[in-house]
């Protein structure tokens, strides 16, 4: 017969043992919708970015010029393994750039 593991044998709960661990995690799954970021309507204040619970925001160094002729140095994106689709930055966003998207 198979032995039982005893308490001992089990790690402790609500330790994070490993720091970083949150890096592995793939929490795509838990989204009902997606943040789309529309690169036309962004004015690359950085608020999404800083308000983003998950830092599931993506800054990059990556030149961007809209149809009208505006030229940024930055672009922003989504980090969809680590988006949860809280909303958050769609409602902070000021320019009205970030749509929630229902997943499919
Ligand atoms: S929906 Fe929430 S988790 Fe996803 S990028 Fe926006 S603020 Fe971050
Ligand atoms: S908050 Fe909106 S306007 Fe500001 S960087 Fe993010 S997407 Fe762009």
């Amino acid at each position: 017969m198979k032995e039982f593991k005893s308490w001992k044998d089990y790690p402790i709960g609500g330790i994070i043992s490993e720091p970083g661990s949150t890096l592995e995690l793939d929490v795509s799954g838990w989204r009902n919708e997606r943040p789309q970021i529309d690169q036309e309507k962004c004015i690359r204040c950085r608020i999404c970015w800083i308000f983003c619970p998950d830092a599931a925001i993506i800054e990059e160094e990556k030149p961007y010029t809209t149809k009208t002729g505006k030229s940024y140095r930055l672009t922003y994106s989504v980090d969809y393994v680590h988006c949860k689709g809280c909303g958050i930055c769609a409602q902070e966003c000021p320019a009205k750039a970030i749509q929630m998207i229902p997943e499919v």
